[in-house]
């Protein structure tokens, strides 16, 4: 796969999957664009040595996914999008009921508003350069629920209906929108649930992790972060030209249940 000349920007990419992802696309030759909240020395240097690796350019640009006007000027600031990585994403675990306003908000802005103003950002972009790849990073929870996670289940649903509207607005065009539905890829992100699982259900964090968090994933294994990024790359390859508007499950086969 050859991506040579193409930028690509992931949000949400100094750790995790989005991390995974940029890697996977600076190996098929992409020049990426990393990008968190935080603008620490590492976060540039990370980018650094995924350039010095794959001898690709990259670069890191803070920008804040809950904020509107930081999306939108994440793509300006980048100079080009050919590839749009929506990645950027968080979690909170609670009943409805208990389930804090501001959780509720941060995750609808993070995990589905974003990936509006950056797309908004880019498509301009991608119709003048010719060519475009929107990649959105949606859950198997995009396709289906789990109790106590009510902020992230309506944001990856939501996710995945802005993956279709963006593939039927560009349809007649060479851009494609798609959404990847990862079941349980062991990230910070999943590590950080394992405690709180544990204490809900009263285990020890190793049940909770084979009884809870892959119960519903019949592989009974975790997905990487590199078949994340691999998945992602065939996304920009040209056999996934007609490819658009859908959604791709690694899932272990959680959704085929
Ligand atoms: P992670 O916590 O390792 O990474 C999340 C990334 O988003 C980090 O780089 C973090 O810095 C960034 N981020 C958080 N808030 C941000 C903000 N306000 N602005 C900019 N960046 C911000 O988590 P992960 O597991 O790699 O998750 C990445 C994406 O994959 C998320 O959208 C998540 O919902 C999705 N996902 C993860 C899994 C899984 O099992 N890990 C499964 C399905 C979907």
């Amino acid at each position: 796969m050859d991506l040579k000349g193409k930028t690509a920007i992931i949000t949400g990419s100094n750790s995790g999957i989005g991390l995974g992802v940029a890697r996977e696309l600076a190996r098929a030759g992409a020049n990426v664009v990393l990008n968190s909240f935080t603008d620490n020395d590492e976060d540039h240097e990370l980018a650094q040595s995924i350039g010095g690796e794959f001898g690709v350019s990259a670069s890191y640009i803070k920008a804040d996914m809950s904020k509107p006007e930081e999306c939108r000027a994440l793509i300006e600031k980048a100079g080009a999008c050919d590839i749009l990585v929506n990645n950027a994403g968080i979690q909170h675990v609670s009943p409805i009921e208990e389930f804090p306003v501001e959780k509720w908000d941060a995750i609808i802005a993070i995990n589905m508003s974003s990936a509006f103003h950056c797309t908004a950002a880019a498509l301009p972009m991608m119709r003048k350069a010719g060519w475009g790849r929107v990649v959105n990073i949606a859950s198997a929870h995009g396709l289906t629920a789990s109790p106590y996670k009510s902020a992230y289940v309506a944001a990856k649903h939501g996710v995945v209906g802005l993956t279709k509207v963006t593939a039927l607005e560009t349809a007649q065009e060479p851009i494609t929108a798609n959404a990847i539905c990862p079941g349980y890829v062991k990230t910070p992100l999943v590590e950080a649930q394992i405690p709180d699982t544990a204490e809900k259900y009263d285990m020890t964090e190793e049940e909770a992790v084979q009884k809870v968090i892959l119960e519903r994933q019949p592989s009974k294994d975790f997905a990487t972060v590199e078949q994340i990024g691999g998945t992602a790359v065939f996304l920009c390859s040209s056999a996934a030209d007609q490819i658009t508007g859908t959604t791709i499950s690694v899932d272990g086969g959680w959704t085929a249940l």
